[in-house]
């Protein structure tokens, strides 16, 4: 197989990362660039003997690791974060080549973003040790033990922002990795291993193993060497990983998506709802936050969607490298037929289209920014996640119906909700979901915990939420009195 892949000029390793050392493999997979249906290269498909090789030198590697202790790891990680700053202009071609992520939001705000979830958690893991609870009997040391050897699987519309999400915390508080990057853009994860290399992170600390999700992950998450699987991707993977990990009794983190509503409630600023609106098309709406069902009151249904209409025509569709572009193309054929496939099957069932509704002439992956209304609220428009720039838009009368159409998708991940501040807090806190935005977007908080509540994830990440799930807790208990030992104690 190819040694590098050149993108833009820069060379990346499509091998796998394996206890240190690049590894590759017999079998490859060829990835293509949603910019122009490029080729890019062929990547290392792991087999079952690559997935046990990591998971071997994960485990050899956790003991030494962990006992090191936050203060050094924290030395690591900086060095860490620092070599992915290094490779900032790499990861940014990477990314925007093989995932087709806007070039600025990668320069602006994904790659800093990914120094800070390295940093950031191996910063707020020092404090991790020191919760005590005393009481007349005796002290508790409620420890936070690192738990082994962790699985970190990300899907493809935002690789390097999810794994080191999952990564920082994980590595920061005493664990080893295994990645299994996701084959639609698994560039920025391979530049990551050579971070982590020139940081001089212990050999099998952090370990890369490419492939398929139906091959190399299924065998990834049915290992039972594992200590955790963090996993963000789709419901239905979720399910057959959530078995194989059942098998093991491997505790699951998921964060599963969304279908999120987008409230404009009739006392809302409708020029800031509406610029706020058009930027759930970022990244051609690949990003499982985004707002997607807009359920605007009545009473300004007409002027929102004239202001909104104003802002979308104005939206550049084109290549995510050029800096004035604010929507690029959709990953793969696959996804972009079933984005089309949800607006022709909504059209077929009555919606009408307020703007978009068509493939983009920019190129082949490239789709209308589109808004679809007189959607019924058990339509598969209504209900799916598209993952693809098609919104829809419904309109209420009162709070109470905002609150149960907001409420009526089995999802529960997102929500924005845009009025006057204490009306638009009222109506936010009433949506099933696991954070809303009140008059505003996307402000996340390294220390505020991210997920979803029904079908949209089990558990929550972030903040405290990460070392709770990539820990264990262990509460050591010191008598402050001699203990008497006896069978009628309690
Ligand atoms: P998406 O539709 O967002 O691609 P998926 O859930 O299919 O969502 O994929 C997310 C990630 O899960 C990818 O990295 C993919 O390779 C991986 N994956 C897919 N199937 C499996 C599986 N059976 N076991 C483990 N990982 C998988």
């Amino acid at each position: 197989m190819q040694k590098t892949i050149k993108i833009d000029g820069f060379e990346i390793s499509p091998q796998h990362y394996i206890g240190g050392q690049r590894v590759a493999s017999p079998g490859c997979f060829e990835i293509f660039s949603p910019i122009d249906g490029r080729v890019l290269g062929q990547v290392a498909e792991g087999g079952d003997e690559h997935v046990a090789a990591a998971v071997a030198a994960a485990r050899a590697a956790f003991p030494a690791w962990a006992a090191l202790g936050p203060e050094k790891r924290l030395t690591y990680l900086r060095r860490f974060a620092d070599e992915i700053g290094k490779r900032s202009d790499a990861l940014c071609a990477a990314e925007s080549n093989d995932a087709g992520v806007l070039l600025s939001r990668l320069q602006h705000g994904i790659v800093p973003r990914a120094m800070q979830n390295i940093t950031w958690f191996a910063e707020a893991a020092l404090t991790l040790q020191d919760k005590i609870i005393e009481t007349t009997q005796a002290r508790h040391y409620v420890r936070h033990d690192p738990a082994g050897v962790c699985a970190i699987i990300t899907p493809w519309n935002s690789p390097l922002m999810l794994t080191t999400w999952k990564a920082g915390p994980a590595l920061a508080s005493g664990n080893t990795v295994v990645i299994k990057p996701p084959e639609w853009a698994p560039l920025t994860c391979s530049l990551l291993a050579d971070a982590a290399d020139a940081a001089g992170l212990p050999p099998g600390v952090f370990n890369v193993v490419q492939g398929l999700g139906s091959t190399t992950g299924a065998r990834l998450v049915s290992d039972p060497g594992l200590a955790r699987i963090s996993f963000t991707g789709s419901g239905p993977t979720a399910k057959i990983i959530a078995q194989a990990a059942g098998a093991n009794l491997t505790p699951c983190s998921f964060e599963l998506g969304g279908k999120s509503p987008f409230i404009v409630l009739a006392d809302a600023d409708l020029d800031a709802a509406a610029a706020t609106g058009a930027l759930m098309y970022r990244n051609a709406t690949q990003v499982c936050l985004a707002g997607t069902r807009f359920l605007v009151d009545v009473k300004v249904k007409d002027a929102f969607i004239t202001r909104m209409r104003a802002v979308v025509e104005k939206l550049r569709v084109g290549d995510p490298r050029d800096p004035a572009t604010e929507v690029g193309p959709i990953i793969h054929p696959r996804q972009f037929e079933r984005v089309k496939g949800y607006v022709e099957r909504a059209k077929a069932a009555g919606a009408q289209t307020l703007w978009g509704g068509a493939p983009h002439e920019y190129g082949a992956l490239y789709y209308q920014p589109t808004m679809l209304t007189n959607v019924a609220q058990d339509s598969e428009i209504v209900q799916q996640e598209v993952f693809g720039p098609v919104l829809v838009l419904q309109t209420f009368n009162t709070d109470d119906e905002a609150v149960a159409l907001a409420n009526g998708t089995d999802y529960g991940l997102g929500g924005v909700c845009y009025g006057e501040t204490t009306h638009a807090q009222a109506v936010a806190e009433q949506v099933r979901t696991g954070f809303i935005w009140v008059n505003s977007f996307g402000i996340r908080d390294l220390a505020a915990p991210f997920g979803g509540c029904k079908r949209s994830g089990v558990g929550r990440e972030g903040g405290d939420w990460s070392f709770e799930f990539f820990c264990d807790v262990k509460d050591v208990v010191v008598p402050k009195h001699p203990f008497k030992a006896s069978f009628s104690h309690r």
